[in-house]
């Protein structure tokens, strides 16, 4: 029987969300939360695997303590077991810090874990960086993207869809794999499981010390971005015409919006006169 774990993160159920000058993270409060889409295809990917070949599903999450819904609403879709990481310290934590915590936790929670399944990226920041960046952590092999899992004995075999190319991967366990949206409809939690993961479910909610985390580690493996500002880039459009020979309009078109375009390329450009 397969030891599986899903990683599975809360995000904000709108796009457009306030920022928090203070503690520079989004006012994630002022939204309902929900499971990250991708995170649902990965939770279904594991359940196929389940009802295929048998596996014990565990679902992982670290954030604040609302995060339990979207691990109750995993348990009702037929995971077997929940964990929530919930510390203050983590608050605000990076794609860096995310991917460590979680490494340590799968560590001391999930020991002789086979198959790690991620989302390939979250709605809210999607760096796509936290599948990979955990592979690392833990030193075993990953695909990212994955479109289908097929498993025989400890070897995976993961087909994927990049650029346009049809990839075939093939790794042995332990292995991380993130799943893309494109198979693995999610399925509908039913009303006994949803009245068993919200009424009966135990969820474990560990901090940072109950994973043996000290503070110097948070400093060794802190968030090393910290996101200084999101805003919504307002876009301005406006026609104009630049009539007459080329070589004017050329030299007129690059004096109107030389600076502009200095300023999106991050360089300055002298306009060649000589044209
Ligand atoms: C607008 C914005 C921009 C940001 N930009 C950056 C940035 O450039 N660099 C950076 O390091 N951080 C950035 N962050 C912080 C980043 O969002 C957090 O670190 C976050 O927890 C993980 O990044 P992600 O959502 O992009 O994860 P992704 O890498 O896109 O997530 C992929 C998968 O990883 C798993 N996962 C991700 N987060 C968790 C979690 N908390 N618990 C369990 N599983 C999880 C899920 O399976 C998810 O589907 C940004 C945050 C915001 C709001």
């Amino acid at each position: 029987m397969l030891n599986i774990v899903v990683c599975i993160k809360q995000v904000p159920m709108v796009t457009e969300l306030p920022w928090d000058e203070k503690t520079g993270t989004l006012r994630r409060d002022l939204a309902a939360g929900m499971m990250n889409p991708a995170c649902k295809h990965a939770v279904e990917a594991a359940l196929r695997i389940k009802e295929a070949q048998g596996a014990s599903i565990t679902v992982l999450t670290m954030g604040p303590t609302a995060a339990e819904e979207v691990l109750r609403e995993a348990l009702a879709m037929g995971a077997d077991r929940a964990i929530l990481i919930c510390d203050r310290t983590l608050a605000g934590s990076d794609t860096y810090a995310t991917s460590f915590v979680l490494a340590e936790a799968i560590k001391k929670e999930v020991r002789g874990f086979d198959l790690i399944l991620c989302g390939a990226y979250t709605s809210d920041s999607e760096t796509a960086q936290v599948g990979p960046q955990l592979a690392e952590e833990l030193h075993i092999p990953a695909a990212a993207y994955a479109e289908h899992l097929d498993i025989s004995g400890r070897t995976l075999c993961v087909r994927r869809l990049v650029d346009n190319f049809r990839e075939t991967l093939e790794m042995e366990f332990p292995a991380l794999v993130t799943v893309s949206m494109e198979q693995y409809e999610p399925r509908y939690a039913s009303f006994a499981g949803l009245n068993q993961a919200f009424i009966e479910s135990d969820i474990s909610v560990l901090n940072a010390q109950a994973l043996g985390i000290k503070a110097a580690d948070l400093d060794a493996h802190g968030s090393r971005t910290k996101v200084r500002k999101v805003f919504i880039r307002k876009t301005q459009k406006e026609n104009v015409r630049i009539t007459g020979a080329a070589a004017n309009a050329v030299g007129e078109f690059l004096d109107r919006y030389q600076r502009t375009i200095g300023a999106v390329i991050g360089k300055s450009i002298e306009a060649k006169k000589q044209i």
